[in-house]
């Protein structure tokens, strides 16, 4: 069976009274995007759902499209006919023929939406059974566990008939939510917290803090690269790289090694903050997860965030390891992760890092930094920003093979 449709259906949108409406015109915007690049394919958007007509285009590149649209539920490659009893059989057999080995156990369940339809959903049932039992004599009727169930939707518009659906990702249409910074290192729990934000409709603009020269200009492609495949779930993603060695260096000179990390993290947020005023965004992304480093025990994490007002959002911070892991490799972004370039903390990383930042230390030190705020100033002025796309990386990788 070649599906000629695939029909989708919207997540938790669903659930938003007053702004289902935005949130469905917003994730179909998202879908007519991803399928630029299937040209013959269209969409045709009704309440709670979309149908996309093929047209010739393969399933399977459509298919994986779909699964990098946040605020799909699932979606299912159909059938599509009129309401002829004969038509639906047909298109039920061809689903059911698709299989090889063919199933040895199925159940037919049919929906009638439309209640002008003559035949109930029982009687369906057995019409469209009967007609598969009869034309492929090893199959049987098991209604508990069946190999394959067959749906059989009756709407006004048409019979979809199908027996696969497929997870969408679920979550928020793109920017649905507002806007955040995103505190985006080259390691493995940023850019997961940063697609975890995004799936809840928050559209993130990346914010990195590099210390060229001490960290090299890979590093910097890294996150680049780390931001690029974020964007392919939203398109677009804006990237601010933040020179950081200046800061970093004086810092070095002047403070109490054991507050170091403590403090450059103040200053990260400080700036961070800043940057967030600027581009009209509400919120603070971070990768933070209690107890993993020195940086991230409640002491540290209180000390740190007390230089900003800004909400701070942390989807990782109860998660194991393993877990955000296990995310990163399934949104693709694991591979670049774990790619060996230093980061600007890591380069510049004390001995033994204090686990329990002493506040009123922290301000006296602070207060004797005279030089900090023209520091801030001055980076944030560096600033290099970059709108990144996901089809530049493709354009990247088609460079770099002549
Ligand atoms: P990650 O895997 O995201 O690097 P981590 O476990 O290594 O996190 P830290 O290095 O302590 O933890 O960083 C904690 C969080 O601070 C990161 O998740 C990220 O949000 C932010 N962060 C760290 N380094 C940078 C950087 N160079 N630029 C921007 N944000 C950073
Ligand atoms: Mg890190």
């Amino acid at each position: 069976m070649r599906p000629q449709y695939i029909l989708v259906r919207f997540g938790e949108v669903t659930l938003k009274g007053r702004n289902r409406t935005r949130f469905e015109q917003q994730l179909v915007k998202d879908m007519k995007r991803k399928l630029e690049a299937f040209p013959k394919s269209a969409i045709e958007h009704t309440f709670g759902r979309a149908l996309i007509a093929l047209n010739g285009e393969a399933y399977e590149g459509v298919s994986a499209a779909l699964k990098r649209v946040f605020g799909i539920y699932s979606f299912s490659p159909v059938l599509r006919t009129d309401q002829q009893l004969e038509n639906i059989r047909e298109a039920a057999l061809a689903v059911m023929k698709q299989y090889d080995p063919e199933p040895r156990t199925f159940k037919v369940t049919a929906r009638r939406a439309d209640k002008s339809y003559p035949h109930d959903s029982q009687k369906m049932n057995h019409l469209v059974g009967g007609y598969v039992l009869k034309n492929m004599p090893g199959l049987k009727v098991d209604v508990r566990e069946p190999e394959v169930q067959l749906w059989v939707e009756i709407r006004p518009e048409g019979v979809f008939v199908y027996s696969q659906i497929e997870k969408g990702l679920k979550g928020f249409p793109a920017g649905s939510n507002g806007k955040g910074m995103l505190m985006l290192s080259g390691g493995i729990d940023s850019p997961v917290a940063g697609w975890l934000a995004m799936k809840r409709g928050l559209r993130v603009e990346a914010v990195h803090f590099h210390s060229y020269p001490y960290t090299s200009e890979r590093a910097k492609q890294k996150v680049i690269d780390l931001a690029r495949t974020l964007a392919d779930y939203v398109d677009e993603v804006t990237l601010h790289l933040v020179p950081f060695t200046d800061i970093q260096v004086r810092l070095k000179q002047e403070s109490n090694d054991n507050l170091l990390i403590t403090l450059m993290r103040r200053i990260m947020f400080r700036i961070t903050e800043k940057l967030a005023h600027a581009n009209d965004a509400k919120a603070i992304v971070t990768g933070e997860n209690l107890g993993q480093v020195a940086s991230q025990t409640l002491s540290s994490l209180y000390a740190i965030e007390q230089v900003t007002t800004l909400p701070i959002l942390r989807p990782l911070i109860m998660m194991e390891k393993e877990e955000i892991i296990r995310i990163s490799e399934q949104i693709g972004t694991y591979e670049t992760s774990i790619l060996p370039y230093e980061d600007c903390c890591t380069v510049f990383l004390p001995k033994s890092p204090s686990t329990n930042p002493n506040m009123k230390v922290i301000r006296q030190l602070e207060r004797s930094m005279d030089w900090l705020d023209d520091y801030i100033d001055q980076a944030i002025e560096a600033v290099e920003t970059k709108v990144i796309r996901p089809q530049e990386q493709k354009l990247g990788e088609w460079e770099r093979l002549f």
